[in-house]
Parts: structure tokens; sequence; C-alpha cells
């Protein structure tokens, strides 16, 4: 007979310990005719230090985990159950201004579109000192030495001049450096960078891509990094969650994933690096689309694009089980699977 492995959490490396630790999180968006659901029972962690990739296409429900883990949902979307823990404390539940203070010191975050992030109205200098002395105790001319220094490491050039100019007077590739400036001026230990180069021009992408990498690494700070683009995981991230319909379909080291995705849809996402080889029967593209919160499939959500589909992908929701080095959400990774019935 049968027997389905039991789901597990997410693997653990032993050397670093939970910086983040998200537990079976449902976010829903209460409408007039439903209660929809973006996220659906997700649970991961980061740990210090750590870059875990969130990908997916657009509607997989990524940016609104990312909002849910920063207190940022926008009503009536707001969180139906789970938790979130940072550093061991609890913080789905927190008043708004005892979050609002995480967010500015411990937690920092890199949207898409750097001016979502920058007043118009006041010099970069301006907004990095202030910045800076609301979470420090050091003197104006020390918080400004400061930003210099950091818009120094993110590579604007003659920073001591460029600090006193306004957002506009830089490019999309320059503001958005500003931006990554603004987010480590306080040593925050998690930054949440959400497309953050989406916005920019392809030549500029992998430069602000390797700018935020490696100053959170000489900062020490985990990245939680929620891109639709494979290829920018492959060069970031040490660990990869694939997402999709609100649920993680696939997590593990990215090198593995990459090496052997173990989820029809991850396989399809690979398609789109085709750089990057990996030996299993790879889809250069997924017919049909992410479906609307209003229309999700019964069982796997991903049942009506994939090649694989047998009856109980239908009917039944596959949970993540452990698959070498990763874990995937597919019955597929289920013995028998594929001696199944193909049709209702
Ligand atoms: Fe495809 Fe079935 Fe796996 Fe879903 S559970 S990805 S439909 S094989």
């Amino acid at each position: 007979m049968m027997t389905d492995p039991s789901p597990v959490s997410a693997p653990q490396a032993p050397s670093a310990p939970d910086l983040l630790a998200v537990s079976g999180l449902r976010v829903e968006i209460p409408t007039r005719h439903a209660r929809l659901v973006a996220v659906d029972d997700v649970s991961f962690t980061i740990r210090a230090g750590e870059v875990l990739g969130v990908v997916g296409e657009s509607g997989a429900g990524k940016t609104i985990m990312g909002a849910a883990i920063m207190g940022l949902l926008e009503p009536p979307g707001r969180i139906a159950a789970g938790s979130i823990h940072f550093d061991d404390r609890r913080i789905d539940t927190l008043p708004y201004e005892a979050m609002r203070r995480i967010r500015g010191r411990d937690i920092s975050m890199v949207f898409q579109d750097p001016l979502t992030s920058l007043n118009p109205l006041y010099t970069v200098g301006r907004q990095l000192t202030e910045t800076i002395r609301t979470h420090t105790d050091l003197s104006e001319s020390a918080a400004r030495d400061r930003a210099v220094g950091l818009l120094q490491e993110v590579g604007i050039p003659a920073a001591d001049r460029r600090i006193d100019h306004y957002p506009h007077q830089f490019s999309g590739g320059m503001r958005q450096r500003v931006v990554i400036a603004l987010a480590l001026c306080v040593n925050p230990r998690l930054v949440i960078a959400d497309e953050p180069t989406t916005a920019l021009d392809v030549s500029i992408q992998a430069q602000i891509i390797a700018v935020l990498k490696r100053l959170c690494r000489d900062h020490g700070a985990a990245v939680m990094l929620i891109t639709h683009d494979m290829g920018v995981i492959a060069e970031t991230a040490d660990r990869v969650a694939v997402m999709y319909a609100g649920r993680i379909a696939e997590i593990g080291p990215v090198r593995d994933v990459i090496k052997r995705p173990r989820h029809p849809y991850t396989v399809g996402l690979m398609g789109s690096i085709p750089a990057i080889g990996h030996d299993t029967d790879q889809l250069t593209q997924i017919d049909g689309s992410m479906p609307r919160l209003t229309e999700i499939p019964t069982g796997c959500a991903f049942h009506p694009r994939c090649p694989y589909i047998r009856d109980r992908c239908r009917r039944d929701r596959p949970e993540l089980l452990p698959v070498g080095a990763s874990q995937a959400a597919c019955w597929r990774h289920v013995p028998g699977f594929d001696e199944g019935p193909a049709h209702a």
C-alpha cells in the first residue's frame, strides 16, 4: 500500500539561528462575495545572513506575503492564520507603533520603485542622516559622514557632493542604489527586497543585485529577495522558495533547485534561464496562466497546467514533501503516482 511521506518544515542548517520564522501563514482578502485566500498555509525560515529568494509569476502571492511580514498589508487584507516570528519574537500580533519601530530598525525594505522609499522634496543626504539619527545617537556631522560612506559603498560617484542632490537628479539605477543605502543605514538584520530591479534597464539590473548582495553580506543582513526572475535568484540566493497560487510549490537550496527542480512548475520557470543547464525533462514554457484568486483549482492548484496530472492531483492538495535536499508540493514524489489513473 502506498504511504505518503509526512509534510515537514523547512530544512534547517545548524550553522545560524533562524532570524525569521513564518509558520502556517494565511492571508485573506474579504470581498463582498467571497473570502479570497492570497497566501495559504506558507511556512519557511530565513537564517541570519542568508539570502532567501522568493520566486513566482505575478499573482503568486509573493508581494502580499512580503507585506504581511512587514506589517504593511493593505486593508481589507488580513492575516487569518499562522504566525511570524522575528528573532524569536512574535511580530504579526504587535501594535502598529511597535511594528513600525521594527521596520525602521531591524527590517528594511527595498521596493521596485525607488520613489516609493524616497521623498522627492528632500535631498538624499537629509533622508539618510535623518534616518540614521532616528535610530542612533550620532551627531549631525557623524551621521552625514556615515551617509557619505554608505553612498560610496553602493557605488555613487562623488558621494560627498551627490549627497546634497534630490532624488530626481539621479538616474533610476542610481536612485535604487540610494534606496539600498537608505535600507542599510541603520544596520538592519533583514532586508526585504521586492522586485528591486524590475523597473531598471537590463544592463543595470545585475549591478544593483550585486550591490545589494555585497552590502547585505558586508553588513551581515539576511535578505528576502522577491522576484519573478529565476535568473536573479540563481545568481543571488542561498535558498529559494517557489510560489504558486499563494502556496510554496518548492523550497530548497538554490543549487539543488536549479540543477534538479522537483516541481513541474519550477521546471517550467527554469525554462526562462536557458543558460543554466539541468538534467531533467525541461519545459521551455508553461501553458496557461496563474489562476485568479477567485478561481484557484481544487487539489493541486497547478493541475490545469501540469503535463503529469493524474486523478489525485485534481482531488487532493499536496503538502510539501521532502525530495532530496529540497521539498516539493507534488504527488509525483509519492511512490506509485505514475501508475495512477490520468482521467477523472
Ligand atoms: Fe502536477 Fe500533480 Fe504534481 Fe500538481 S501534484 S504538480 S498536478 S503532478
